[in-house]
């Protein structure tokens, strides 16, 4: 075991003798408490360590939260501990931007309606709204929940270096509480440090996106004014977003008398003023319009959350990184990936990012093969870049165009695509993304394919049976890699994939196809499908119908295979449709007869 240096300072310290775990999470913020409640709720008796630097609750950015959050808090068990706590409820987001100020809004439970419209109805109430927080409370309530489930929380205790086997992390050393530097080993460590990112300086994993380098300069207000228009009441509230001409600014009402107000601006900008970002705030306020009259009778918070600060600087700069796991870590949250603000995504990513690590480490812990682990993890890193492509292609597209509104829904649809039911309006697809509603198009449809059976099979056995045709028809082609042209259908990547089975904590074996034949699919930008995601069942039913060109002969095709009826009932339709939208398959429109009488 060898102690890597970056950090550290054995100093005359007493080192205390190592200590052993299962797993070391480092920071207690909602990445590291949402994997460290669902490893102990899934396997209890796993060893499960959560490092956090801060003694007590501490003051964080990032108050606006999307619906999308609830399920994982319910999965937590946490859910209703968050409700009892009494932040305002969030119903959705009102913009004012551009040269066009008249206010236009977002709403949650719009995108919900259709986007749940076959689900349960609990699942439905669960995602209509979300809630602004003081951090302080809700991040602390998240780490005391993650305690009650018995993960081992160590507070004011900070990780400094981390412990290294050959290529492979084996631990860290920390400082206690007590002031005493020692080791914990363990068979993984997660990096939930956030920003920070405090394995990111070992792995060289971390890179600035060049097109997003802001920077937020934030305070909080006491009697600032309320306005329905912008704010909603203050028993459903909205975060209002609103531009100006260097930048834009946040107004979220985090309790009934407390309003966080914050400015983002290009890092580049601030720095050229030389004013400092405080001037600059104050400056872009009171030339705002829609805020400063709101804040008439305000009285700005002098030491908020016990910070002794009335200011908050924050670097803005969105990132990602190469690789979200490697041999004995990995990482989630904030320390996987940030992008811009905009959208309010930071926590979503945070909570959902980490719900996905901890199934996919959870079936590391089951999975006998070394080749099936691998394939867990590579999809994990997949599914890190994938879903947090779709948040930055939303704001480069929005600070790179004439911000359009229209064109920013559009761009919702078309980095979607696949992804959503057809008939969706651009606006409902923005609202979908920007609730963070859009993986329950996913799950729903994880769900169906789930009740196939899967059997995981070798890449040769599965060209062999499923594609059998058409490695036959082109003997002397062969298969290129992974990539295949099948004769009869259209271009298609089909490689192994794993999906989650949700309140199950298992991924489940499955194959991926990314089709390459349209471009918006093809795109760096190209996101987390599920409809390419397929059992091999489906796959041997689409790959059938070539020729076909009504749905009722899709359907007497299907029938003649065997194809289970509820395939073609909902979701496998949407998907045959979409198809035809994608130009992948010609479909001729019915041609609806009505009656003239
Ligand atoms: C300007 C700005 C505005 C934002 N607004 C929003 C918003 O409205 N909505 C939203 O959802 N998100 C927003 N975000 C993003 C949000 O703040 C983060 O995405 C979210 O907090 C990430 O959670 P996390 O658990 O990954 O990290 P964090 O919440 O940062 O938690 C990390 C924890 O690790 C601890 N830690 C760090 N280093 C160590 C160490 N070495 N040892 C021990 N502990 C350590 C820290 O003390 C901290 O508690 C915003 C971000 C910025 C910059």
């Amino acid at each position: 075991m060898t102690l890597s240096r970056p950090g550290m300072e054995r100093g005359g310290l007493e080192m205390a003798r190592a200590d052993r775990a299962d797993i070391i999470i480092v920071g207690g913020g909602p990445a590291g408490t949402t994997l460290a409640t669902l490893l102990k709720k899934y396997a209890p008796q796993r060893d499960v360590v959560v490092i956090e630097k801060c003694s007590g609750p501490r003051h964080h950015v990032g108050e606006s939260l999307q619906p999308g959050i609830n399920p994982v808090l319910k999965e937590m068990g946490v859910y209703d501990d968050v409700v009892r706590a009494g932040f305002p409820r969030k119903i959705g987001a009102v913009f004012v931007w551009g040269k066009n100020r008249k206010p236009w809004q977002n709403i949650f439970k719009d995108a919900n309606k259709k986007a749940l419209a076959d689900s349960e109805a609990e699942r439905a109430a669960v995602v209509n709204a979300s809630f602004q927080v003081r951090r302080s409370r809700y991040d602390e309530i998240l780490l005391r929940h993650a305690e009650k489930c018995g993960v081992r929380v160590e507070r004011g205790a900070q990780a400094l270096t981390i412990l290294e086997e050959g290529r492979r992390i084996a631990g860290i050393s920390l400082r206690g509480a007590d002031g005493r530097i020692r080791e914990i080993r363990s068979e993984f460590v997660a990096d939930c440090s956030g920003q920070n990112g405090f394995l990111s300086k070992y792995r060289d994993i971390r890179k600035h996106h060049p097109g997003l380098k802001n920077v937020a300069g934030f305070a909080y207000f006491k009697k600032a004014q309320w306005k329905f228009r912008y704010t909603g009441y203050k028993y459903e509230t909205k975060i209002f977003i609103c531009s100006t001409a260097h930048g834009w600014f946040w107004y979220i009402p985090i309790d009934q008398d407390l309003i966080s107000i914050g400015f983002v601006t290009n890092a580049e900008h601030a720095r050229k003023g030389g004013a400092g970002i405080r001037e600059l705030y104050f400056r872009e306020l009171r030339k705002c319009k829609e805020i400063w009259p709101l804040l008439k009778n305000a009285e700005q918070v002098r030491d908020f959350d016990g910070t002794g600060q009335d200011f908050f600087i924050q670097n803005d700069w969105s990132y990602f990184s190469v690789a979200a796991s490697g041999p004995g870590w990995l990482a989630a949250g904030d320390a996987a990936v940030f992008v811009d603000p905009i959208l309010s995504s930071g926590a979503l990513l945070a909570h959902l990012g980490a719900q996905r690590a901890a199934y996919t480490l959870l079936t590391h812990w089951t999975e006998p093969t070394e080749s099936g682990r691998a394939l867990l993890w590579r999809d994990y890193n997949e599914f890190n870049r994938e879903f947090s492509a779709r948040f930055f292609a939303m704001a480069v597209f929005w600070y790179g165009n004439d911000r359009n509104t229209a064109k920013w829904w559009r761009k919702a649809k078309d980095i979607q695509r696949a992804h959503l039911p057809v008939s969706l309006s651009d606006r409902t697809a923005f609202i979908t993304i920007s609730s963070g509603l859009s993986q329950y198009y996913d799950r729903l449809h994880h769900e169906d394919l789930l009740k196939e059976e899967y059997t995981l099979l070798s890449d040769q056995d599965f060209y062999r049976d499923v594609l059998k045709g058409d490695v036959e028809a082109n003997p002397g082609r062969g298969i290129p890699g992974d990539r295949l042209v099948p004769r009869f259908l259209f271009p298609i990547q089909v490689e192994p994939a794993l999906m989650p089975f949700y309140g199950k904590g298992v991924m489940h074996t499955a194959r991926r196809i990314r089709f390459l034949k349209h471009p918006a699919t093809d795109a760096l930008e190209d996101v987390f499908n599920p409809r390419r995601i397929v059992s091999p069942h489906h796959l041997e039913f689409i790959s059938g119908i070539d020729g076909v060109r009504t749905f009722s002969e899709i359907r007497q095709r299907a029938a003649s295979r065997g194809v289970p009826e509820h395939w073609l009932r909902d979701r496998s339709l949407a998907f045959l449709k979409e198809l035809a939208l994608q130009g992948v398959l010609k479909l001729r429109a019915k041609t609806r007869r009505t009656s003239r009488r």
